[in-house]
């Protein structure tokens, strides 16, 4: 993939509230990896990419998929065959996420939505293994274990000192993977994007095969500002914010929305004074990409 990882640099947040309230706030930027492999995906994919079956992978995703894109450039670095199955019909014009997969040389195949809801059974898998061969799947979002292994590493980032670990869940792959290496005295906290995500503890006992304590794990339901990819005036509002005051990037997918979450509960005092909070910046600047010129300042 990229070996050796770039320099990973933490920055420290500073203002008023922050004094006030005697908290250290640190942003882990895995967005500066890489302009296209972004964030977290880079570390998620890891595993995956080892041992793949005939030197082919095929993994799924939506037309803005960050998953996608670093699934393409990933294979396109260590000379893997990609195949990436897109929800929903051929469009007339393809996403510039889209365009960044074919440029990495990945091979795209579209299927329906209802066709999508049955990616995993064993007709559609034999049908694609059919069509491209012998192959790896990589399940949708890099979600499962391997994912989660992969995950664990960005724990090595983050100072030893850090009381609570935020970041923003998808598949919760991520959150799984920094439990798995956080330390007794840690917390991490997961900020669903999706609506109604009520299997998310569940699906962290499983990817971390329940290898924490329950009080390690806190899960911030109410930041993901009607669902998955929607957004409102004031996250909008808030993202441009962050980057004037502190230089920030951040997308509207996640960790926008995430970033949101934490400075709201630590304004509404949530975090014990001296806390040392680390918010995981998992990258998805690409996902910006998607939004009408002028949305964001940055
Ligand atoms: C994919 C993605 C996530 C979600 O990670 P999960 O491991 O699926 O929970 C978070 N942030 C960004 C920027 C992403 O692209």
């Amino acid at each position: 993939m990229l070996t050796p990882l770039p320099t990973i640099r933490t920055q420290t947040l500073d203002n008023k509230l922050l004094q006030d309230t005697r908290i250290r706030l640190q942003v882990l930027r895995l967005d500066e990896i890489h302009q296209v492999i972004s964030g977290n995906k880079i570390f998620k994919l890891y595993h995956y990419l080892e041992n793949v079956v005939n030197n082919t992978v095929i993994t799924f995703g939506g037309a803005y998929s960050n998953h996608l894109v670093a699934t393409s450039f990933a294979c396109k670095q260590q000379g893997i065959n990609a195949i990436g199955v897109v929800r929903g019909e051929t469009p007339a014009i393809l996403s510039h996420s889209l365009q960044q997969c074919i440029q990495c040389g990945m091979k795209l195949h579209f299927i329906s939505r209802e066709q999508y809801a049955d990616k995993e059974s064993d007709a559609f898998t034999t049908m694609l293994k059919t069509l491209y061969g012998d192959c790896s799947i990589i399940p949708e979002g890099g979600y499962g274990m391997k994912g989660a292994a992969g995950a664990a590493a960005i724990m090595n980032y983050i100072d030893e000192d850090v009381t609570h670990i935020c970041c923003a869940a998808g598949t919760a792959t991520t959150a799984a993977g920094l439990l798995l290496n956080a330390k007794p005295g840690q917390q991490v906290i997961a900020f669903p994007v999706l609506k109604g995500m009520t299997d998310m503890e569940h699906r962290i006992h499983f990817l971390t095969e329940g290898k924490f304590n329950p009080e390690q794990l806190h899960i911030e339901y109410d930041y993901h500002m009607g669902g998955y990819a929607k957004k409102t005036t004031g996250l909008i509002q808030f993202m441009n914010d962050l980057n004037d005051e502190h230089d920030l990037p951040t997308d509207f997918v996640y960790t926008g929305k995430m970033m949101f979450g934490v400075m709201e509960l630590i304004n509404s005092n949530f975090f014990p004074v001296n806390s040392k909070i680390c918010c995981v910046h998992t990258g998805g600047l690409q996902g910006n990409l998607s939004l009408p010129k002028n949305t964001l300042t940055f």
